[in-house]
């Protein structure tokens, strides 16, 4: 099984690596370059974007994740994961820092205060069944670059906003897919890692991952 890390300087961790195990990958917690260094892949969780930057830089993670996500290393980002992700972020902190792996632009908290946490059942792009989608103070896409797929978006005051996007081995969403039970998710982020680590290699047949 791939392993896979949950950055794990802030936000919801355990639900991640529960929904990742279930999804059939190897899960464990980073807050150390040399357990970045040991991934296949690396989650970032929801929690509050300002403070995992500012932890990233003190965690002395930062500088590695960006080489590692140079490399093309996979990650998913799931709400302030997806901000951190962004190559632009608006309503920010004014001293707010993004990795720019996402050629993206979010607004954070971008639904508004009075309808700040909603659930909805949500079309997206490679799933069969729409997937319940539980957002939380979330961010929306306001721009998606060349060669970024909109896998999911939704509609407000007429206008539509991608909340699920992908480019390359790069996934993110607005919303939490650990806090359900529902690891579909979870599962095409295994899959995009498997498909990522057997680059090169004559043995896996494509469509048959190992
Ligand atoms: N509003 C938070 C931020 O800006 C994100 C909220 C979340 O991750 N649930 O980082």
């Amino acid at each position: 099984a791939p392993l896979i890390g949950v950055l794990a300087v802030q936000g919801d961790v355990a639900e991640h690596i529960r929904a990742l195990t279930l999804a059939g990958a190897e899960a464990v917690p980073v807050r150390r370059p040399e357990e970045l260094a040991a991934v296949d892949g690396l989650v970032i969780p929801g929690g509050e974007s300002t403070t995992i930057d500012r932890l990233l830089r003190i965690f002395d993670l930062a500088e590695p994740l960006r080489a590692r996500l140079a490399e093309g290393m996979p990650v998913y980002g799931s709400c302030a994961g997806m901000i951190l992700l962004s190559a632009e972020v608006l309503d920010g902190h004014p001293e707010q820092q993004s990795l720019a792996a996402l050629d993206i632009t979010t607004r954070r908290n971008a639904f508004g205060r009075q309808v700040d946490s909603f659930e909805v059942d949500l079309p997206f792009v490679g799933l069969d069944e729409p997937f319940h989608a539980v957002f939380i103070r979330a961010p929306w896409v306001e721009r998606v670059g060349d060669g970024v797929e909109v896998l999911a978006s939704i509609e407000r005051d007429g206008e539509e906003h991608a909340v699920a996007v992908r480019q390359g081995n790069v996934l993110a969403t607005s919303f939490h897919p650990e806090v359900t039970d529902d690891v579909r998710v979870h599962a095409l982020f295994v899959e995009l890692v498997r498909a990522a680590g057997s680059i090169g290699d004559p043995a896996v047949v494509e469509g048959h991952p190992s």
